[in-house]
């Protein structure tokens, strides 16, 4: 049995916890904070309440496996998960357009995409997910399922079979709002633009590999926990708990301890000093001074400065939520894309006869400000100003103060291609005993991609750094 030291109570640290605990380790955790969860929370007010962070959850299988590893509860008997459906409406205001799409359904999605954009529309939509569907399957295992390899030259070129114009010679793989351009066109590739937008990505920038996502989600779905999100990180932290991991709270880790080239501990804030067998940062490593840690240049994560934090409205609106609205609404814009979210959960509202409602959009240089925001969600929402009780507005302060991401910073999941820019340092790092898991970490953020960093981080402490993977 080893002495594990984990830093912060995130989503993927805690994950890890669970399932070092499951193999027979000691394992604590020190958060800085006074919860577990990090940017998993809830707000509540006069009998309102929202999810603070994502309000639905692509590839519940993460949680599944999870929870099927750590003890004998499966996940849908700790949560009560609800796929929404349909999956998604988009208003595209440029385009006098608004199409709500089922969810998991790929023929119903080609219809009601023919309906909105014209004949043909489902069908090009069904060719950029075919090939996305393609650059999933040749990367799912590399960038989800794996610790990363040695050799990343394979995940550096884009695995998005890009369609070649006839004539001319492709000097570079096209970016994904290329892609769109030529093989959606007009209001549907603002569509698929959008979608990947809402990820904290850059379409301009990104590698056309990053139409995996909206293949992810159009395929496995989006979930919602009655009750809000922050359900599935209070299951996390119960798990963790029947496992005897213990939770340190107001512990703020300064300093990783290494001994003779190995970790040995962690220093906090306070100048005390833990002493441990590994170390598992579940925060972003450059957030530790690296003094004390002789990161090896390729693991120092590229990403940070510029990655975008996310603005979020809460709407207490009075009238009862209408039974056919949709559960995520994107009000598509050039300035920003809103993500409303209309969650069908008593346990948002005071009563019936009104609605909570949250809206988001990313924060950066080109995010929106509160009042585009507001404006946009009235594209989603009708009457939506006449209803407004009160709102709050969540900034990317607030969203630092949650995970202590400097600027509130919320990484986005690893892609392969751009030459290997937007892959994550690996899970395992030069100092013996040393990991990385959550966000900052591979395969990236997200509940699922930060989720999916436990069972990596887990393996290698546990298998050895043979572990080439759970599946
Ligand atoms: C507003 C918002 C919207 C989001 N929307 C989505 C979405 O729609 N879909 C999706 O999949 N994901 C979304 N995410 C991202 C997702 O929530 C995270 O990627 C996921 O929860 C994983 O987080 P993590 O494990 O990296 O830990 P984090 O949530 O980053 O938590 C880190 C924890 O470490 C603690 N900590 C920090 N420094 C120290 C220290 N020095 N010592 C001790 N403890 C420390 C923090 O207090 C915190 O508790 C969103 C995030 C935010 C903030």
């Amino acid at each position: 049995m080893a002495r594990i030291a984990v830093i912060g109570a995130g989503m993927g640290a805690m994950a890890t916890a669970a399932r070092l605990a499951v193999a027979g380790h000691r394992v604590t955790v020190y958060e800085r904070g006074s919860t577990y969860g990090g940017a998993v929370g809830r707000y509540e007010r006069d009998g309102f309440a929202f999810d603070t962070g994502p309000g639905l959850l692509h590839l519940p299988a993460v949680y599944r496996d999870l929870f099927v590893k750590t003890g004998k509860r499966p996940l849908e008997d700790c949560v009560d998960m609800v796929q929404a459906d349909p999956a998604v409406r988009h208003v595209l205001p440029r385009h006098a357009v608004a199409v709500t799409l089922p969810g998991a359904s790929r023929g119903g999605v080609a219809a009601a995409l023919d309906g909105a954009f014209g004949p043909g529309a489902g069908e090009r939509w069904n060719g950029v997910l075919g090939r996305a569907r393609d650059a999933w399957d040749a990367t799912r295992r590399p960038l989800l399922e794996e610790p990363l390899p040695a050799d990343r030259r394979a995940l550096a070129s884009d695995p998005y079979p890009a369609l070649r114009r006839s004539g001319l010679l492709r000097r570079r793989s096209p970016t994904l709002a290329e892609v769109a351009e030529r093989e959606l066109g007009g209001g549907l590739g603002e569509l698929l633009t959008g979608l990947v937008r809402t990820y904290g990505i850059d379409p301009g920038r990104a590698p056309a590999s990053a139409a995996v996502l909206p293949y992810m989600e159009q395929t496995f779905g989006s979930w919602y926990v009655r009750g809000g999100m922050r359900a599935l990180a209070t299951a996390v932290h119960e798990r963790c708990l029947e496992r005897r991991v213990e939770f340190v709270f107001g512990a703020q880790v300064r300093e990783v301890l290494v001994a003779d080239g190995r970790a040995a501990g962690l220093r906090l804030a306070d100048g005390s000093e833990v002493a441990a067998d590994s170390v598992v940062c579940g925060i972003d490593p450059r957030l530790l001074p690296a003094a004390s840690l002789p990161w090896p240049q390729e693991a120092v994560p590229a990403r940070g400065e510029g990655v975008p934090s996310r603005l979020t409205l809460f709407l207490a609106l009075r009238g009862g939520r209408p039974a056919d609205v949709v559960h995520r609404t994107l009000v598509h814009s050039p300035g920003a894309v809103a993500t409303v979210l209309r969650p069908d959960d008593p346990a948002g509202r005071p009563d019936a006869d009104h609605e909570a409602v949250t809206v988001s959009a990313l924060c950066g240089p080109r995010g929106a400000g509160a009042d585009e925001l507001l404006e946009l969600a009235c594209g989603a929402v009708e009457g939506l100003r006449e209803r407004l009780l009160w709102h709050e507005v969540r900034t990317p302060a607030d969203v630092e103060a949650a995970t202590g991401a400097p600027g509130g910073s919320v990484p986005p999941p690893a892609l392969a291609g751009a030459g290997g820019r937007l892959l994550y340092p690996a899970n395992s790092t030069a100092v013996a005993g040393l990991y990385l898991a959550g966000g900052w970490a591979h395969p990236g953020g997200g509940l699922a991609h930060a989720g999916m960093t436990g069972a990596l981080v887990a393996g290698l402490i546990v298998e050895g750094a043979g572990f080439r993977g759970s599946q």
